[in-house]
């Protein structure tokens, strides 16, 4: 029976809303960027030394990396949906400890609470929207969610700024408080949406699973052609599974798994390593060392490229699913490793050794060369686009979209744990790296560009436009990565040579 169109059953509506948990992420990553120079911060909590400052940085990456381990038993167990308002819910709580806190040990505890609560955000999204998303725009309703993390970082920042201006405890408290806000709408939203269909069959529930679906894809329509086609993949996908052995992790670690668990980690892993997070973290420092000094210096420098982070995304999402992820990926780590090699050129060649009132991390600047210290921040601002543009939506659609459904949600938590914990690693050791080798820090970032490019271009097959249940056949298959593309093009030449072999594959 057909139905009234619902916006509950809008693709576009729910991926979009389900991307406030993506918001959540990018607030958590500037929570502390806008805050932690102003005075009422410092007194209050009396002055940290740059270790502690960087233990409650640190903090909430660890708490993500836990969140992210968990979100993969609380997701198959509980359901995604349920999984979301869990994440939801803890946000609420840390927020809550961060802006009544009274000391630094309290502080701690909320940024691990509200780790974990992104942690788990950050995992479980992804899977709900690649699960509820038709295949055609699967990578577009995925890359929502880095345009929330782009504008969570973005709003978090403006926030901070604008109360680093009061005169009292206000300063820190309210940024910190105001996180309460998208808790509150994510929780409140989820609770009214559909559970994943693939969950509900993997689950059993069946009936439940094609009404979901077909009110997704067809008003509820449950003999529209594309539901029925869809729906029947599904149920070989769980047929099949019902013949193999009981789901653990050491699973995700044995063939024919492990490739995909690999692929998935390392993605995450290499998103990390393009440097992406110097930027997000530590940009006054990038400014200092092209000799751009003082508060209002600053300020601009992190709102303009904050803004690009957000604009520079929109392309992705719109093109995603018609350029494919290689494609956007290749060009984006090769244009990266460019820009940071230019960077380190420039500063290799017109900087030298400086030192900063109180600040131990520039060691190293160009002072005296206004072309290359614009074209120092020029090349960082072309890094911040390349990168939003490619690695940014692609780091998240991917491992969404390559595993089968029993290991889905455990394996999509490895990838998003990685992410987290070369995140925690690199928040703690680029400011040494920057103190000790200056501008060559930007050389290793580069290096790890080029060597993600070439990983990729050999080992990571091409997804787009195939379902979820397609991804067996493609990953199975003998076709070369770098051959997968035109496979997915639909020439027909290139589709029955994935048959041919998926064939020959079953006959040995
Ligand atoms: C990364 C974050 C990064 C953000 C910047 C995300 O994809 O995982 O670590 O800060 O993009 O937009």
């Amino acid at each position: 029976m057909v139905q009234k169109y619902s916006l509950l059953n809008n693709v576009y509506f729910l991926g979009g809303f389900a991307t406030m948990g993506g918001m959540l992420f990018g607030f958590d990553i500037s929570s502390m960027s806008g805050v932690v120079g102003t005075k009422r911060y410092q007194e209050y909590f009396g002055y940290p030394t740059s270790a502690l400052q960087g233990g409650i940085v640190a903090s909430m990456a660890a708490g993500s990396f836990l969140g992210a381990l968990l979100a993969g038993p609380f997701g198959d167990k509980f359901s995604r949906k349920r999984t979301i308002m869990l994440a939801a819910i803890i946000w609420i709580i840390g927020s809550i400890i961060q802006c009544a806190t009274v000391n630094v040990s309290m502080l701690i505890v909320g940024r691990i609470i509200n780790g974990v609560a992104v942690g788990l955000a950050s995992m479980i999204v992804p899977v709900y929207q690649s699960e509820i998303a038709p295949k055609n725009i699967r990578g577009r309703i995925v890359s929502l969610q880095q345009w929330a993390i782009t504008w969570g970082i973005l709003i978090q920042f403006f926030i901070q700024y604008g109360c680093s201006k009061l005169e009292s405890n206000a300063a820190f408290r309210i940024p910190w408080g105001i996180q309460v806000v998208p808790g509150v709408i994510l929780l409140a939203g989820t609770t009214v949406f559909p559970y994943s269909p693939r969950w509900l069959a993997d689950k059993g529930r069946m009936e439940e699973a094609l009404e979901v679906l077909a009110n997704l894809r067809a008003n509820g329509d449950k003999n529209d052609p594309e539901v029925v086609a869809e729906f029947r993949e599904i149920e070989d996908a769980v047929n099949f599974d019902k013949t193999q052995a009981a789901r653990s992790y050491a699973e995700l670690f044995r063939k024919p798994a492990a490739r995909r668990v690999f692929l998935g980690m390392t993605l995450q892993s290499w998103s990390q390593l393009t440097g992406m997070n110097v930027a997000m973290y530590y940009i006054v420092f990038i400014f200092q060392g092209a000799g751009i000094t003082g508060e209002d210096a600053n300020l601009q420098a992190s709102s303009i490229q904050y803004v690009l982070n957000v604009l520079m995304t929109i392309p992705a999402i719109l093109f995603i699913d018609r350029w494919g992820r290689r494609p956007i990926l290749i060009a984006g780590s090769t244009f990266m490793a460019l820009w940071l090699f230019l960077i380190g050129g420039l500063m290799g060649k017109y900087g030298s050794a400086q030192s900063f009132d109180g600040n131990k991390t520039t060691t190293w600047a160009i002072t005296d060369n206004d072309a290359a210290s614009k074209a120092v921040i020029a090349c960082s601002y072309l890094f911040v686009c390349s990168f939003a543009i490619s690695w940014g939506p692609v780091s998240w659609t991917y491992p969404a979209e390559i595993y089968p459904l029993r290991i889905r949600a455990k394996a999509v938590s490895l990838s998003t744990a990685s992410n987290w914990a070369f995140n925690f690693v690199l928040a703690y050791a680029v400011p040494p790296a920057l103190e000790h080798i200056q501008y060559r820090t930007y050389y290793i970032f580069a290096g790890f560009c080029v060597a993600m490019t070439i990983h990729i271009f050999l080992m990571f097959p091409e997804t787009k436009g195939r379902t979820l249940e397609e991804m067996d056949e493609l990953f199975n298959s003998d076709v070369p990565a770098w051959k997968t593309r035109s496979l997915a093009t639909g020439k027909a030449d290139a589709e029955g040579k994935l048959e041919e072999f998926s064939q020959q594959k079953s006959e040995l």
